[in-house]
């Protein structure tokens, strides 16, 4: 039986008209789109799960702070009350603003690894994976073995294969290891969150040897929720006192501030140490790349609700009904007998294609060929996170073979209903009720040499 609906803790003020085409004219417009799905136009898509980054619906507080925002090129009002917001919450000495993750991400990598270095995590995001090795480093996944199962439902599959980081870092040499990474919640196995116990051991593991420990920070209040949920001893803390003690125990942070900050459009960087030589260093990257570091590529009504949005992704009741929408969604899979990473993490449900189509090999890439189904079924965007995303080996050029064959249908926040919700479940069980007819995948007819699952063009097996 589907789990009680959490209704949602606000109410509709303006809204956005939605169309829905025949299903003879989403058939031309992903052929059209080269059958990929970033290829679409938004107007043609019903239900818009292609991510839940950048895609929240902000706040009456956080449009009035559009208007309040300070557009001055140094030393912003807009800017104070961003850095106040973020050193209040992470108990961080440095945030730097950024216009989004990767800038983070782009801004920081070559500070920490080079040509030979390598960098560790739980699971690397694929832009995170990206500016590892446009800085000439490698990227090593080292995820508990539990996140490979998708049927087992224990809680935090998102951690950290505390064992193996350690054979990792006596294998390669301590002094190779540029970076820690640690994805909260980790995106790439679900949306699967870190436990605390977890995130204590891989700073032992890090102070132990010596490695700076970053925290890829994108769905941190995500995290959080779950840690108070589900870990012995959390269930009394406040959200907030449990974001102070998990990054307490990393140097620094990373963030997209797109996803639980509820803005379309920003991102950080925190550093914990205020009197860390890193700080001019992040400076002086940022006014390359982005801006002086009081404004970091954003406009100061972009920091304004930023500032905003980071108090409102971490409001209890929100969190609840946020997750809530996950479980909801999951249970109806649940009912129907769909198998999806479980239990469902923090921003989408991860449905298994592989067990979909167990017919469909790795090389014709089943997320995809679910996520090509469900835009024909019923106008639903969303996008593998598989074998397709994943992309070649950049020595050999070969395919390479995913851990998951994914469709993650991520959820925007604040966004959709109940009833999105279940035209969702339904158009997955009348796919999943004519699976076995289909019976090839899709090939890659052209594709770029990095992140190509943006754009690469793809076309039907012909059995
Ligand atoms: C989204 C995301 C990023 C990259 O952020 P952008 O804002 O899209 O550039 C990095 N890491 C994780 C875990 C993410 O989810």
């Amino acid at each position: 039986m589907a789990v009680k609906y959490i209704p949602e803790p606000f109410r509709i003020k303006s809204v956005e008209p939605l169309r829905m085409l025949t299903r003879e004219e989403r058939e031309q417009k992903i052929a059209g789109a080269k059958y990929n799905l970033f290829g679409l136009k938004s107007e043609d898509c019903y239900i818009d799960l292609l991510t839940d980054s950048g895609t929240n619906a902000m706040s009456l507080e956080q449009w009035a702070g559009i208007m309040r925002g300070d557009e001055s090129y140094a030393g912003a009002s807009s800017y104070y009350k961003l850095i106040d917001a973020g050193r209040d919450i992470f108990n961080y000495g440095y945030i730097q603003p950024v216009h989004q993750g990767r800038a983070a991400e782009k801004v920081m990598m070559p500070l920490f690894l080079c040509k030979g270095k390598f960098a560790v995590s739980n699971m690397f995001f694929d832009t995170t994976r990206a500016h590892v090795e446009i800085a000439g480093a490698h990227a090593i996944d080292c995820v508990v073995k539990t996140a490979k199962d998708t049927s087992l439902r224990v809680p935090f599959k998102g951690n950290m294969d505390v064992e193996r980081l350690e054979k990792i870092i006596s294998e390669h040499g301590k002094e190779n290891i540029g970076l820690v990474v640690m994805t909260i919640t980790n995106n790439s196995a679900g949306g699967q969150p870190v436990s605390m116990q977890n995130m204590r051991e891989v700073s032992a593991i890090c102070k132990k040897y010596g490695i700076p420990l970053d925290i890829d920070a994108a769905r941190y209040a995500e995290n959080a929720y779950f840690i108070k949920r589900d870990e012995h001893g959390y269930r009394d803390v406040p959200v907030k006192d449990i974001i102070r003690e998990m990054f307490g125990y990393a140097d620094m942070f990373t963030m997209s501030a797109k996803k639980d900050t509820i803005v379309n459009m920003g991102g950080l960087i925190g550093v914990k140490d205020a009197n860390s030589p890193l700080i001019l260093k992040i400076k002086a990257n940022c006014i390359s790349y982005e801006g002086f570091y009081t404004y970091g590529g954003l406009s100061g009504r972009d920091l304004e609700a930023l500032a905003i949005g980071l108090y409102e992704g971490i409001d209890e009741n929100y969190l609840r009904y946020r997750v809530g929408q996950m479980e909801y969604l999951a249970s109806r899979l649940d009912d129907a007998g769909i198998a999806y990473q479980s239990p469902v993490g923090g921003h989408g449900v991860f449905v298994d294609a592989a067990v979909m189509f167990p017919q469909i090999p790795y090389n014709e890439y089943p997320g995809q060929t679910l996520a090509i189904e469900l835009y024909k079924e019923a106008g639903i965007r969303s996008c593998d996170i598989g074998s397709y995303m994943l992309g070649n080996d950049p020595d050999t050029g070969e395919q390479l073979r995913a851990d998951f064959e994914f469709t993650r249908l991520a959820i925007p926040r604040r966004v959709y209903t109940q009833a999105h919700l279940d035209i969702i479940a339904e158009a997955l069980i009348e796919i999943q009720a004519r699976a076995k007819q289909i019976k090839r995948g899709y090939r890659i007819i052209w594709e770029p040499p990095i992140l190509r699952h943006f754009q690469a063009q793809l076309e039907p097996v012909s059995s």
